[in-house]
């Protein structure tokens, strides 16, 4: 059995993965939906593009700069929600969102988080908690329409001029 401290040195090991080597980043030709995703807080920012046939998101990706956490959260998103259905994929961003807050709000069954799960020590860091959760309000936003702007902050307007903080 793992110690906890090993697990953690684990999950930070798929993390820094992500973070360093993005999956699924870069534009996506066949798209029909995209939204950008803005963090004033960190500075990061995320487009998400996805091909959703019917219900069901074919295929997706994302782009833009952040910081590790929010890099590597876009890329495990991606993975995870590839082939899944709409409610599929904003029932996986309601555990996620219990994961990292520590909340319990979303319903009972529907898909495992699975490997997501890495993301639970973000709960201790409070600060990052918008950094990991920017790619799925992102992806929301996608399925909800085209050509939409989140930002973790309300009525903060995304400045292009703003510099990214270190993270
Ligand atoms: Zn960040």
């Amino acid at each position: 059995m793992s110690s906890r401290g090993e697990l953690r040195d684990l999950y930070q090991e798929v993390i820094l993965d992500h973070g360093k080597r993005p999956r699924n980043f870069g534009p996506l030709a066949s798209a029909n939906r995209r939204a950008e995703g803005y963090n004033p807080l960190c500075g990061d920012r995320e487009t998400v593009s996805l091909r959703l046939e019917g219900d069901v998101v074919k295929d997706v990706a994302f782009e833009g700069a952040g910081c590790a956490i929010s890099t590597a959260s876009a890329s495990m998103m991606t993975e995870s929600v590839r082939g899944k259905s709409r409610a599929d994929a904003e029932a996986l961003f309601a555990k996620f969102h219990d994961l990292i807050t520590g909340e319990s709000k979303a319903p009972a069954g529907g898909p495992a988080l699975g490997k997501l799960e890495v993301f639970s020590g973000v709960r201790e860091y409070p600060v990052r908690i918008k950094c990991a959760t920017l790619p799925w309000h992102t992806l929301k936003a996608a399925l909800e329409g085209e050509g939409q702007t989140v930002s973790t902050e309300d009525g903060a307007e995304a400045s292009p001029r703003e510099e990214p903080t270190a993270c």
